[in-house]
């Protein structure tokens, strides 16, 4: 995103509260998360899982919770969870 001015707290604000929890033999590699993430935070790793899929992996710290991933994906293998001393979710 490109902001038409720099945010005044743009340098000591932290904003990566996020993670992403993959239950990775869940996931068949379909991309929906991927394609529709918009920080590109994940990845289509090079691994096979049990199903003999290549699970997505979280390339960046930047999620920002918006929670498009866990409503897109089709098995349910996507959860975001608070990092450690994150704010309470809303
Ligand atoms: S919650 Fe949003 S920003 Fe975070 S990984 Fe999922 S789609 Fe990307
Ligand atoms: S949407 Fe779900 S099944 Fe599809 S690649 Fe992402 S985690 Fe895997």
């Amino acid at each position: 995103m490109k902001y038409w001015r720099k945010p005044l707290d743009q340098d000591h604000l932290k904003t990566q509260h996020y993670q992403v929890d993959l239950i990775t033999d869940r996931c068949k590699g379909c991309g929906l998360c991927i394609e529709f993430c918009p920080r590109h935070v994940l990845a289509e790793s090079a691994e096979f899982n049990r199903k003999g899929y290549h699970p997505i992996y979280a390339v960046n710290d930047d999620c920002l919770n918006c929670g498009l991933c866990e409503l897109m994906c089709p098995e349910f293998a996507i959860r975001i969870v608070q990092r450690e001393g994150a704010p309470a979710r809303e």
